[in-house]
């Protein structure tokens, strides 16, 4: 395998593909979730479900696997494979998408079912395909955009984890037989990813023999395609055990955290403000050290407060010059990383502008959607209110504009001495 420094890539880092910039047409992406598994050694004799149709905090295990890929803005067509006599089961377990393709029937092992999968997708031929197993619930967008961002460059992607455990072989006694080196070993996740033409070529010619292949990038090994290797979660763990699917449980319970931020910026010369990340023109500017965006400091300094993760100020000093002048809106990004860093997903934010002039209403719209924007957030979550202070106080005498936010976000609920990786 070949190891590809894709970096901390986030979700919507495509959306800066130079290519989709210059208005060239980007790569298609099927996904393939495989829930043909019988999978029942996660839930021994009690119900019989097999473990991509049980229940995880409210929604099935296959839901939950379903949702980053429907989310994806790279994402194309989805397509699920059952085993036979499961459509009933699917039908209550997942809800309709319009991306989401009425689900076939797979095959004996795990390959036939990738192989038929994939041959359903001749028709819409896409360029990618990402195949991921309906038993791991928590893989990120982010970690799709890693795929995907890294099947620009290569053929055949898989994401992995340096194992950290030592290894030892045990002989039939059960006694250690020899320690094996952990160098250069990997764990590998899925969703794996690769051009898809390559894929169905490997699949269809693996059918024609007698070999089972326990994943497609051994598939894909095997008909000679290199396969690079990116940054796998430790999250995007495989449900296996009734002991996984407890801690699943409880990392799927989710708790509202409130967060609230506060900023003023006084008034200077210039010609223009920077108010939510939109330049408005204005008799004055407002002095600071950034580009004194009174709004996203507030809304930065409430999302961090959400998170108990410190203030704007320690996270961006005023005292290092690599600030001077900073885009604001790298602040507020920073914030939305840390928060998704520990698994908290953003619920709405609001923010109140307060000042005679300039007016709000006019930009009101243009925020919103920069703050979507930056947030990755549907627009519906971002509101953006302005109001005056009567001529009172120091905003109303028009020395500088003062701004307040609130932002809920869901965390994972989690018990004092929980783990989640
Ligand atoms: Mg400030």
């Amino acid at each position: 395998m070949q190891q590809v420094f894709a970096g901390p890539a986030l979700p919507g880092s495509l959306a800066n593909d130079p290519d989709r910039e210059a208005g060239r047409p980007s790569m298609t992406c099927a996904a393939i979730v495989l829930a043909a598994g019988a999978g029942r050694r996660a839930d021994p004799g009690e119900t019989g479900a097999a473990k991509q149709f049980r229940n995880l905090a409210g929604r099935s295990v296959l839901a939950r696997a379903l949702d980053p890929f429907l989310d994806h803005p790279e994402i194309g067509p989805v397509q699920v494979v059952l085993r036979r006599g499961t459509q009933a089961a699917y039908a209550r377990a997942v809800a309709p998408h319009p991306r989401l393709l009425a689900p076939i029937i797979g095959g004996e092992r795990r390959q036939d079912s990738v192989r038929i999968a994939l041959d359903s997708l001749v028709g819409a031929a896409p360029d990618l395909v990402l195949i991921h197993d309906a038993a791991r619930p928590f893989a990120s967008g982010a970690l799709i955009s890693r795929v995907v961002e890294a099947l620009a460059s290569h053929r055949a992607v898989v994401p992995g984890l340096a194992v950290g455990d030592t290894l030892k072989r045990i002989a039939a006694s059960g006694h250690v037989a020899e320690t094996v080196p952990r160098d250069g070993l990997y764990a590998v996740q899925t969703p794996q990813g690769f051009a898809y033409r390559e894929i169905l070529a490997a699949h269809r010619r693996a059918a024609a023999t007698a070999l089972t292949f326990t994943d497609d990038a051994a598939v894909a090994e095997w008909n000679g395609l290199s396969v690079a290797l990116v940054d796998g979660e430790a999250r995007n763990r495989k449900l296996t055990t009734p002991e996984d699917f407890q801690l699943a449980e409880r990392l799927f319970r989710t708790e509202t955290r409130i967060g609230s931020g506060f900023d003023v910026h006084r008034f200077g010369p210039g010609d223009h403000v920077m108010l939510c990340g939109v330049r408005i023109p204005h008799s004055y500017g407002l002095l600071g050290h950034s580009d004194a965006d009174v709004g996203l400091h507030a809304l930065t300094d409430a999302l961090l407060g959400s998170i108990a993760s410190g203030d704007i100020g320690s996270h961006f000093p005023p005292t290092d010059p690599q600030w001077r002048g900073a885009d604001s809106a790298d602040f507020l990004r920073r914030a939305r990383d840390l928060t998704a860093e520990i698994g908290g997903r953003l619920v709405n934010v609001d923010v109140t502008l307060i000042c005679e002039a300039p007016r709000v209403s006019p930009h009101r719209e243009a925020m919103r959607a920069r703050l979507a924007d930056i947030l990755e957030l549907d627009v519906a979550r971002v509101a953006v209110k302005g109001t005056t202070s009567e001529r009172l106080g120091f905003t109303g005498r028009g020395e500088g504009i003062a701004a307040q936010a609130v932002v809920t976000v869901a965390l994972p609920a989690m018990e004092a001495d929980d783990e989640i990786e």
